[in-house]
């Protein structure tokens, strides 16, 4: 039995390809960027205007005139217009390009206008001006040929935004991972079905593709009896298909746990199995050629604890995705576990003062998939400790926005 860091760093180690397509610019959030985006203008393009108001040459408002007469409106969107008397004004708008001849923009709040014999004059009225005042200067974002959104960065609105501003229609993105979700056992009847007293409507194989179409994945979902041949034969048929084969139930010592002995006899190689670890503990990790399997255990919350704390950060690397370190939180209260196993607590996150802390929810063992209703998160307590303080920080593995 490996540690569960030994686990992550292995499965880590084990990744496939996933080819590069192009996608549509405005479809792309969520996708894993695979080319540069570089800035084909200054940003800003042009001295822009920030404020409506009017703008003229700082010099002469430096040697004491107040009173501009306005020579014209420029507004946004339109060629710039070059002041005509050194001495006058032009009216501006917000977005507008800086007319040749201003270096001083006044929000129209701090003027006075009037009007004498159809002309139209405006009269400063601050104390206070700084020449190129409310003017958002060409290039001081960015230069022309600057990296904007460098390769392998995760796909935002904001780099959306910054791609189409740079005129790119689509861009080069991971491919999305085919990935079937097979889940096992003779007890699991579907949605629809009336369960007998003895069985159970299987959940794991929706829990998983929820989770999996948050993160743009359309996974494809089977159910299989605990059939040694039955799950041979369409095992072999998914595995043509697909990327990434997540099974769930079957992975453990039972009479009917096949998942491991089907897996041998597709050539799958066996990476490892079981973690030391609760729940989750008989887990099950296998690759071929270009396609890996996760072997879940059937609990629920073993199921969740493995999409969470290995399936999740595999996707991510496969995509291209920069690996994101553990993020943390504090004990509410103290907890003990006195096995040698690192131990998936799941919590309630409470925001208090700005800090994340995580209160202890254990509910009833790996079985009780009604407690995660309760719970945002798993805390990673390691398996070198048996009692845990309130005030100790500890990773976090969330599965709900928090
Ligand atoms: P297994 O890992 O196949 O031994 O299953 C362990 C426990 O998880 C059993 O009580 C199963 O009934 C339950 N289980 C397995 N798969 C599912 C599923 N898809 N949905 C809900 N419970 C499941
Ligand atoms: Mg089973």
């Amino acid at each position: 039995m490996i540690s569960v860091s030994e686990a992550e760093k292995t499965i880590l180690a084990h990744t496939i390809n996933l080819s590069i397509e192009e996608c549509p610019t405005p479809d792309a959030i969520g996708r894993v960027l695979r080319e540069d985006i570089q800035a084909d203008r200054d940003f800003p393009p042009f001295d822009r205007v920030t404020m409506d108001g009017i703008t003229i040459n700082y010099q002469y408002w430096k040697n004491g005139q107040k009173k501009f007469l306005i020579e014209g409106v420029q507004t946004a969107g339109s060629p710039p217009f070059t002041l005509q008397k050194p001495d006058s004004a032009l009216e501006i708008m917000t977005g507008a390009m800086l007319p040749t001849g201003c270096d001083v923009v006044i929000p129209v709040e701090e003027i006075t206008f009037e009007e004498k014999d159809g002309k139209k004059f405006a009269t400063i009225n601050t104390p206070q001006l700084i020449q190129r005042q409310n003017i958002h200067a060409q290039g001081e974002d960015r230069k022309k040929g600057d990296i904007l959104v460098p390769a392998n960065t995760l796909l935002s609105q904001a780099e959306i935004a910054v791609a189409v501003s740079v005129g790119k229609s689509t861009l080069k993105v991971t491919q999305k991972p085919k990935i079937a979700i097979v889940s096992t056992g003779n007890e699991l009847v579907g949605i629809d079905e009336t369960p007998e007293p003895y069985q159970i409507r299987r959940s794991n194989s929706y829990a998983l593709a929820s989770a999996l179409s948050k993160i743009g994945i359309k996974a494809d979902i089977w159910h299989l009896p605990d059939d040694q041949q039955l799950i041979e034969e369409k095992m072999s048929e998914i595995f043509r298909d697909f990327d990434v084969i997540i099974t769930s139930g079957g992975v453990s010592k039972g009479k009917k746990d096949f998942v491991p002995w089907v897996m041998e006899k597709l050539q799958v190689s066996k990476i490892f199995h079981r973690i030391k670890q609760r729940p989750g503990k008989p887990l099950w990790f296998g690759k071929k050629d270009n396609k890996v399997v996760f072997g879940l255990p059937g609990n629920p919350v073993s199921t969740m604890v493995g999409l969470f704390r290995y399936v999740m950060p595999y996707l991510r690397e496969i995509e291209g995705i920069e690996r994101k370190p553990l993020q943390f939180t504090v004990l509410s209260e103290d907890f003990s576990f006195d096995r040698d196993l690192t131990y998936f607590l799941s919590v309630k996150i409470i925001n208090k003062e700005g800090r994340l802390w995580a209160k202890p929810i254990p509910g009833h063992g790996s079985g009780d998939f009604a407690n995660l209703l309760d719970c945002d998160a798993f805390v990673e307590l390691p398996a070198h400790e048996k009692n845990f303080l309130a005030g100790s920080v500890y990773p976090l593995i969330p599965f709900r926005n928090i």
